[in-house]
């Protein structure tokens, strides 16, 4: 079942000659559990697919749902409780706040939306076991490594039940090995119940996606599936 649908999503910013098409008339459908990667050059639409997507800003023509539930249906309250609750950001840069060890980075979506904090603190820890980094709860984001930090962003995106994760670029500051990792965490969260769409410039690490959707001038160019994805060729080994 698709947990995001973008339907025939146009974006433009600017007037008159200062007119920019960022985004023109994509479609794009992404199911819970399934993984979908979005290329192209800078300047081509991909975060503003991302950020259309994620509800943080309406689009010019168009209709974006969530869990069958049109966007444009919600009050501005109501769309703010479904950032709060299901949706999930990673960006490039981390974004994890300095004063707070991992674990308070983390629980800290679940505190803001009125969670108590002993349950935000256990569902943090746990979300931070999945990402094998339960003991490095207590450090803060100084004493942790880039690809340290860009877990415990992917740890506080997934926190709580989310159902959409939506990554620009983040393994943009990573060395490959980081990256990659990064990837198959994200791939691990989404085979656990979510839809992910991830910006990336590294065709490799688009190649772990179950689609690759690749933007030109706001345009979707081209859909692939990835016929050599690691995972395909790992399902394609026989049992031993
Ligand atoms: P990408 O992430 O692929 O680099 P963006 O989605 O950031 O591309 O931008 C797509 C186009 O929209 C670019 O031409 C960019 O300059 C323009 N754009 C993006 N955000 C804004 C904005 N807030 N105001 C005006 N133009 C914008
Ligand atoms: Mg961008």
């Amino acid at each position: 079942m698709s947990y995001l649908e973008l339907r025939d999503i146009s974006k433009v910013y600017g007037e008159g000659a200062a007119e920019v098409h960022a985004l023109q008339r994509i479609d794009l459908s992404v199911d819970t559990g399934s993984l979908v990667a979005v290329m192209g050059a800078s300047g081509s639409g991909k975060s503003t697919l991302l950020t259309i997507a994620g509800s943080l800003e309406d689009p010019t023509s168009g209709e974006v749902y969530l869990g069958g539930r049109p966007l444009s249906s919600l009050s501005r309250n109501g769309k703010a409780r479904l950032r709060r609750q299901s949706i999930g950001y990673v960006f490039q840069d981390y974004n994890l706040l300095a004063g707070l060890s991992a674990v308070e980075n983390v629980s800290l979506p679940l505190e803001l939306d009125g969670v108590a904090a002993r349950k935000a603190q256990a569902a943090a820890l746990e979300s931070l076991e999945d990402f094998g980094l339960k003991d490095r709860a207590s450090s803060y984001p100084d004493q942790l490594s880039g690809g340290e930090r860009q877990r415990v962003a992917i740890a506080r995106a997934v926190v709580g039940n989310r159902q959409l994760l939506l990554a620009d670029e983040p393994s943009g500051a990573l060395d490959s090995t980081n990256a990659e990792a990064v990837m198959r965490l994200i791939l691990a969260a989404c085979r656990r119940g979510m839809a992910a769409v991830v910006v990336t410039h590294d065709a490799q690490l688009a190649s772990w996606a179950d689609r690759v959707v690749f933007l030109r001038d706001g345009r979707v160019v081209d859909q692939t599936v990835p016929v050599d994805s690691p995972e395909t060729v790992l399902a394609d080994l026989p049992n031993q």
